[in-house]
C-alpha cells in the first residue's frame, strides 16, 4: 500500500508509519496543490532528503487544483514546477492530481518529458479528450471507486475501456471515495474494510 504524503509534515508522518509496517507500505513524498503556499524555495532540501528516503517510491501527491483553489494558482504552478524539478533530478515516479487546470498542467508536464513518461494521473475522471492527451504524454491513469458513481462516473465508464491495460491502475484513495456500490455500506462511511471475502 501506498501512503500520500500531502505536506512535508505528512510526508514524515507516512514515512514512519512506513518504518512501522516495511513489509506492507510504502511512502510518496510530496504536497498537494492544496497547500502549495505552504512549500518554499528553502523546503526544497527537506523535501528532496524525503524523496530519496528508502520507503519512498514516488514523488507527489502534487500537481494543480483550481476547482477549489485553496491555494492561489501561481502557488500552484511554483510548487508544482519545484517537485517536477525534483522528481526529475532524482529519477522518482510521479503521482499526480489533477482538477480544472488542464491547459497548465498539460504545458508544464510537456516541459519535463521524461517525469511525464514515468507519472501516474491519480484519480482521473474526465472524458475521452483528456484521457488521450494523457497517453500521448505518456501517463498512467488511476482509477478510483469513481467509476462505482452512478451520479457522477459515467464519463469514465465510457473511457474506461479504451485505458490500455498496461496503462491502467486501480487505487483505493482510501480513506476517501467510498465506491457507492459496496454493500453493505460501512457506518463509518470511510473508504476502509477489516475483513476481506474471498470469490472464487
Ligand atoms: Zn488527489
Amino acid at each position: 500500500m501506498i501512503v500520500t504524503g500531502s505536506t512535508l509534515d505528512d510526508t514524515d508522518r507516512a514515512i514512519a508509519l512506513c518504518r512501522q509496517h516495511p513489509h506492507a507500505l510504502r511512502a510518496t513524498a510530496g504536497v498537494h496543490p492544496h497547500h502549495a503556499t505552504s512549500l518554499q524555495e528553502h523546503d526544497s532540501e527537506r523535501l528532496s532528503e524525503q524523496l530519496s528516503d528508502p520507503m519512498v517510491v514516488a514523488a507527489g501527491e502534487s500537481g494543480l487544483d483550481y476547482f477549489r483553489n485553496f491555494s492561489q494558482p501561481a502557488e500552484q504552478r511554483r510548487a508544482f514546477e519545484l517537485q517536477l524539478g525534483l522528481a526529475e533530478r532524482q529519477q522518482k515516479p510521479l503521482f499526480l492530481h489533477h482538477r480544472g487546470a488542464q491547459v497548465d498542467f498539460f504545458a508544464m508536464l510537456r516541459a519535463h518529458p521524461r517525469v511525464a513518461s514515468r507519472a501516474v494521473l491519480h484519480c482521473f475522471t474526465e472524458g475521452q479528450a483528456m484521457l488521450e492527451d494523457c497517453l500521448a504524454l505518456g501517463l498512467s491513469i488511476g482509477v478510483t471507486g469513481w467509476i462505482c458513481d452512478e451520479r457522477r462516473g459515467q464519463a469514465l465508464r465510457d473511457v474506461a475501456p479504451h485505458i490500455p491495460a498496461d496503462r491502467l491502475m486501480l487505487e483505493t484513495d482510501a480513506p476517501y471515495l467510498l465506491p457507492r456500490t459496496l454493500r453493505p455500506k460501512p457506518a463509518h462511511r470511510r473508504n476502509e474494510q477489516h475483513s476481506c471475502r474471498r470469490s472464487s
